[in-house]
């Protein structure tokens, strides 16, 4: 948090014009460490993030970064540790073959299988997050996409896709997540069909994180309006595209996750040791 600086060029509508007010601020990084510090405490809130919202599943679920200095290495969760319980000290450095480059612990090997495919199919992509959320693998069984019922599913608007490779399939195996990585393309938000969310940034992990929460409320969302039985009133492309622009651009994710960040940061303060 820093007041908003005067000669920062603006990118979004939501920054203050009036200058000197507290606004979130994407930091300047004086060095390649600096940044990996920031990546790395921002995995740990994204994973404190996933245990407010009830995203655990055993040892399901997976959140990684890309290491700034080595972009063929990424940051990750350990196997069988606790959403609440991810740290700084036991994050794991995995590469793109599943070995521990630094860390104590293992790393999930549906993880490295899913997240190291994508990671080096799509170079742009620095951040990914995966759970077996209840609404989003609920939602995933219809092998439908989202239907564009409200403003915030509009963040999605033609940047998410229902993939049928591998489905229900435990993605151990490496084919299974290189076809997953090969039929999910540039989307943001990748609905795994019989299996659950997955989302990418090319941003950070906050973006990322926060673009999973939004999707898992956003499955819920639309089963609560079919379970209606009413049909919905749909936004028109149009108006779908001129939200997605102003309200789902990755700068907004992570705006957004800035506010969680700076809960956990009050109230969780292990997350740091
Ligand atoms: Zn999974």
């Amino acid at each position: 948090m820093s007041t908003q600086n005067a000669t920062a060029e603006k990118i979004s509508l939501y920054q203050p014009d009036q200058q000197g007010l507290i606004f979130p601020e994407i930091p300047d990084f004086e060095s390649v460490a600096d940044e990996r510090n920031y990546r790395k405490k921002h995995l740990v809130a994204a994973c404190r993030a996933f245990d407010y919202h009830g995203f655990d599943y055993g040892f399901a679920g997976h959140l990684t970064i890309r290491d700034p200095e080595f972009p063929e290495l990424y940051w990750t969760n350990p196997m069988c540790i606790h959403f609440s319980q991810v740290r700084m000290s036991n994050l794991i450095l995995v590469d793109h073959q599943g070995q521990v480059i630094e860390g104590d612990y293992a790393v999930n090997r549906a993880g490295f299988v899913l997240h190291g495919a994508v990671h080096e199919q799509y170079p742009e992509v620095i951040a990914m997050c995966h759970a077996h959320t209840v609404y989003g693998t609920a939602w995933c069984s219809t092998g439908r996409p989202l239907d564009m019922i409200s403003q915030d599913v509009a963040a999605f608007y033609n940047s998410h896709v229902v993939v049928g490779a591998s489905s229900g399939a435990v993605a151990v195996e490496e084919e299974s997540g290189l076809s997953v990585a090969k039929a999910m393309g540039a989307h943001r938000g990748i609905l795994h069909q019989n299996h659950g969310l997955l989302t990418t940034s090319q941003h950070s992990i906050d973006d990322a994180a926060f673009w999973f929460i939004a999707l898992e409320r956003c499955c819920q969302q639309q089963m609560l309006v079919e379970s209606t039985g009413v049909k919905p009133q749909l936004l028109d492309d149009k108006t779908a595209a001129y939200s997605r622009e102003h309200v789902g651009s990755d700068y907004i994710g992570w705006l957004h996750f800035q506010t969680l960040y700076q809960h956990f940061e009050a109230t969780q303060p292990d997350m740091f040791l």
